[in-house]
């Protein structure tokens, strides 16, 4: 793949900076390996833990890169620790813009003081990680930001400031919980109708005036109309009027997605922080076209022991087939448990693992319905597999994205409260 006719020292340089979190890593590193296969040189750089975290999953050499791909890693500015867990995001949200962009600074500065390596020309970079626009104007490079949310997902944080100006959030109370309250209809950001407020990415539903999240939002859509351009792993079908909306409040939008299906040389090169159980696809070979259940929440969704073990009865009662992943920190506080007596009465029709190749299960045939939370990637990959998805949101975005799979492009069924 070394093999085009411009040296790696004359190529265009691109540092590319995911979010530290699993569902922004995966879809940078698909950027990164496209921009790679159209002759840029490719810097990918991650937290030192998660830099650490990819050692111990995918072996020791599994970063090596090439020539003109290379991995460096910058602090995250949480205290250190070598144990795999899913890291706290609102900690994330408050220490990186405060510890990560003097030690990018000084490795973009390290880069450029390199004879053999290209000086950089741009940045992408994920849209949580917007300290990194500071270190592009220092440098005078362009910056695009790639906001690895749906279309919907990204309008709806948009308009965040607009909830704060109307009095619709902060909440002001816990009593403005209520079903009635959360059925209220947001009937004013363009392109986006019938949504209720429960369908507006959870944070604007805080009663905290200092809430981390929501004023983290806030300020990183802010920052982002400081950018080149902003990307999105999606694609116009899909979320046309969506993203012909938001085009006169940011820089030019690009839907660049789904960017999965845009297969580039660097298969090898994965980006999964756990290790891939794939003894579920050898499970799939076995079984009937469309007869299996798959069932997987993504990488950050904790539960309550008690909905584990409602979503183990509810699996059996269905009869059907299934393979479920069950992520050792699933399950808020505790090691994730499920009933010893459910895995005797399914035995004969389950598969359990603890983190598998999502994108080839959902393209497997055997699959045929995705208990999902709805994350982003879960859904397009879902989307990209011609699988229908029952519907389980947890946080952030996942609530707009399960109002639209149901309500607009009629792929999904929501479960309920539990
Ligand atoms: N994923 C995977 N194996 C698993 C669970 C998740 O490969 O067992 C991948 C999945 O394909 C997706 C990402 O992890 O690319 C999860 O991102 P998503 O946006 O769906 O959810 P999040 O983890 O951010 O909540």
């Amino acid at each position: 793949m070394e093999s085009r006719a411009v040296s790696p020292a004359r190529k265009q340089h691109v540092v590319c900076v995911p979010y530290p979190a699993q569902g922004h890593i995966n879809p940078m590193m698909k950027v990164a390996k496209l921009l790679h296969a159209k002759g840029f040189y490719v810097t990918f750089v991650n937290t030192i833990y998660n830099h650490k975290r990819l050692l111990r999953s995918r072996g020791s050499n599994a970063l090596d890169g090439l020539p003109s791909f290379r991995f460096e890693s910058i602090p995250d500015g949480l205290p250190e620790t070598d144990v795999d867990v899913t890291q706290d995001i609102p900690s994330l949200c408050e220490s990186t813009p405060k510890y990560s962009l003097a030690p990018f600074k000084e490795l973009l500065r390290r880069i450029n003081a390199q004879d053999e390596v290209p000086p950089v020309n741009c940045i992408v970079s994920d849209g949580c990680m917007s300290f990194t626009l500071d270190a592009a104007e220092e440098l005078g490079v362009p910056e695009v930001l790639f906001w690895t949310t749906s279309a919907c997902g990204f309008l709806a944080y948009l308009h965040y400031h607009k909830f704060i100006e109307k009095g619709l959030s902060p909440l002001k109370d816990e009593s403005y919980l209520t079903k009635e309250h959360l059925d209220t209809i947001i009937d004013w950001i363009p392109s986006m109708k019938n949504l209720r407020l429960k369908d507006i990415p959870s944070f604007v539903r805080t009663t905290n005036p200092n809430d981390i999240m929501l004023n983290f939002l806030v300020r990183e859509t802010e920052r982002a109309k400081r950018a080149s351009a902003i990307i999105l792993n999606t694609f116009d079908d899909l979320e046309h009027d969506v993203i012909q909306s938001m085009q006169s409040i940011v820089p030019p939008v690009y839907s660049i997605g789904p960017l999965h299906l845009q297969d580039s040389e660097l298969g090898r090169m994965g980006s999964n922080l756990w290790k891939e159980e794939t003894e579920c696809m050898d499970w799939l070979n076995t079984k009937a076209p469309n007869s299996v259940v798959y069932v997987n929440f993504g990488s950050i969704t904790v539960m309550t022991a008690k909905q584990l073990v409602e979503f183990a009865w509810g699996l059996a009662a269905t009869g059907k087939e299934f393979l479920w992943v069950i992520r050792p920190d699933l399950v808020a506080g505790e090691v994730s448990m499920v009933p010893p007596e459910f895995l005797t009465e399914t035995a004969d029709r389950s598969m359990l693992a603890s983190w598998c190749p999502q994108e080839e299960v959902l393209s497997h045939p055997a699959v045929g319905g995705f208990l999902t939370h709805c994350g982003w990637n879960s859904t397009l990959e879902s989307i990209c597999g011609g699988v229908p998805m029952v519907c389980w949101p947890f946080f952030a975005e996942q609530q707009t994205n399960c109002k639209f799979c149901c309500d607009e492009w009629e792929i999904g069924v929501e479960i309920g409260e539990m």
